[in-house]
């Protein structure tokens, strides 16, 4: 029959309390795995500017991880692909786990994107073009994910290949340049420590919109160092066509020699200065999350012991130079505003403008102008923002009373590097009087703590950073 109300009450009030019970249960047991995720690095976000205190837990687990990345020369055919499976499965041993960063075979990523171009035609730019180039542009990847995971089945081993989307490598959507915001790497750990290796797509990721993301060119580098960081690898292994960082490009100085240890300052320094032996962010997730990276050739047989380069914090370098490295870059452009008047306000307005146009300036340089009361105002950007900084200064020419703009591409930025230079003098004049002596004007200088740039007429590059190289001495070590 019905039961009575109080007993109902009774009812109602145990249903309650078992409620609250079974709520703090889950409270406590989520809080518990939060917890237990954050320990084992399962789970990093990216906007955080350094690690946890608990993600060094190396000695607390039984498997060490590592990632190991394959450039696209690396990459470049069904040979090439093989050795980097067997270069793979001679880092596998008792107690190593293995996870594998692809980039697109050489030369796939420029196909693909010449492609997109073509399909796209002149008119679609910018959002109406870069979501649907991330789709086209981060094919390549896909294709050498599952070639490597082949190469390695065939030769034995359980391996199978993993999607930006699949891992899931999270990025925000800024198409075609996306950054990395989070990895949830437990997938990832739970595969390569159940004896599978993880082949990673490199250079992908997906959005918050759950559409494919890229990292910008040069991006793999990123990729691996970021899930580096997300399974807590002990280190990143980037195997590349040169067997480690160079004190300049190789290409341009054969006689340039290996760097044994370089500070992940002085590496960040030279690849955001040119020398894309690594991506700039990759060095930069590195620095900011403690990751060891070595940079090895891949053109060699396994087992051949090579010492390659590590990249890895100051204090582990015992051996400082002044000067560590000449690094190059031709993407570049030169703006002058020519005859803008002279007063107080005015590059505040100008470089006010840039910068609402999102448009990064490097050097600047403002110089008398023949008429009174002007000035010339001389800056760089990237070569491509050039068009991008006219469209943003030209209308308003009127405003701003300027007598014309004038852009030079045929410029390129060469630069020396060295955490010595912090406490050594004259590094500048040693660099200017180099030029000098082969006849090469400097249009513009910029300096940082431990770097010091200059402009130069772009057909002078390779002559300027050999004399740099040379005047340096850094063949001698
Ligand atoms: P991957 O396809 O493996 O990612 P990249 O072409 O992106 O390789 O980078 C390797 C290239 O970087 C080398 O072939 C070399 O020409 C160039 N490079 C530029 N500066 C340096 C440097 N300082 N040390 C080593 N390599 C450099
Ligand atoms: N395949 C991409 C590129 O060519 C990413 C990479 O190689 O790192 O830029
Ligand atoms: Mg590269």
């Amino acid at each position: 029959m019905n039961a009575p109300f109080p007993r109902q009450g009774n009812n109602n009030r145990l249903a309650g309390l078992a409620s609250t019970l079974l709520a703090l249960t889950f409270f406590a047991l989520t809080f518990l795995a939060l917890t237990f995720a954050s320990a084992q690095g399962l789970c990093l976000h990216f906007w955080r500017a350094a690690p946890p205190s608990s993600w060094h837990i190396e000695h607390l687990r039984e498997m060490t991880r590592i990632v190991l990345k394959f450039g696209g020369t690396s990459m470049g055919d069904l040979d090439r692909i093989d050795r980097a499976a067997r270069l793979t499965l001679a880092e596998r041993r008792p107690g190593t786990s293995l996870a594998v960063v692809v980039s697109a075979m050489a030369g796939e990523t420029n196909r693909l994107v010449a492609l997109a171009r073509g399909a796209a035609g002149e008119g679609l730019i910018g959002a109406a073009f870069d979501d649907e180039y991330d789709v086209i542009a981060a094919a390549g990847e896909q294709v050498s994910a599952g070639l490597l995971a082949l190469a390695l089945r065939r030769h034995g081993a359980r391996a199978r290949s993993w999607l930006g989307w699949q891992a899931p490598v999270r990025t925000d959507s800024a198409h075609s340049k996306a950054r990395i915001t989070d990895i949830d790497g437990s997938a990832l750990i739970q595969a390569i420590e159940g004896g599978e290796i993880a082949v990673i797509a490199g250079f992908q990721g997906v959005d918050p919109e759950g559409r494919v993301s890229t990292l910008g060119r040069g991006g793999s580098d990123t990729s691996a160092v970021a899930i580096a960081a997300a399974i807590g690898a002990a280190r990143c292994d980037i195997y590349t066509d040169v067997d480690g960082v160079y004190t300049t490009d190789p290409r341009i100085v054969p006689k340039a020699r290996r760097i044994a240890r370089i500070s992940y300052e002085e590496m960040l320094e030279m690849a955001s200065l040119g020398a894309k032996v690594l991506q700039t962010r990759s060095v930069e997730m590195a620095m900011n999350w403690g990751v060891p990276v070595r940079v090895l050739s891949s053109f060699v047989e396994p087992g051949h012991d090579q010492p390659g380069t590590l990249v890895c914090s100051e204090d582990q370098i015992v051996e400082k130079h002044v000067v560590s490295a000449v690094a190059y870059s031709r993407d570049e452009a030169r703006v002058t505003i020519l005859g803008l008047k002279d007063e107080p306000g005015r590059a505040a307005r100008v470089f006010g403008l840039l910068a609402e146009a999102n448009i990064n300036v490097d050097m600047i340089v403002q110089s008398q102008s023949r008429q009174p009361g002007t000035a010339n105002l001389l800056f760089t950007v990237a070569e491509n923002d050039a068009d991008k900084a006219v469209a943003a200064l030209q209308p308003r020419q009127a405003e701003l009373e300027f007598d014309a703009i004038d852009v030079r591409r045929d410029v390129a930025k060469v630069s020396v590097i060295g955490v010595g230079m912090r406490s050594h003098a004259g590094v500048a004049y040693a660099m200017f009087k180099a030029l000098a002596a082969k006849g090469i004007n400097i249009e513009a200088i910029s300096t940082s703590e431990i770097k010091t740039s200059v402009l130069v007429d772009s057909q002078y590059t390779e002559l300027a950073v050999r004399a740099l190289h040379n005047a340096y001495g850094l063949e001698n070590g």
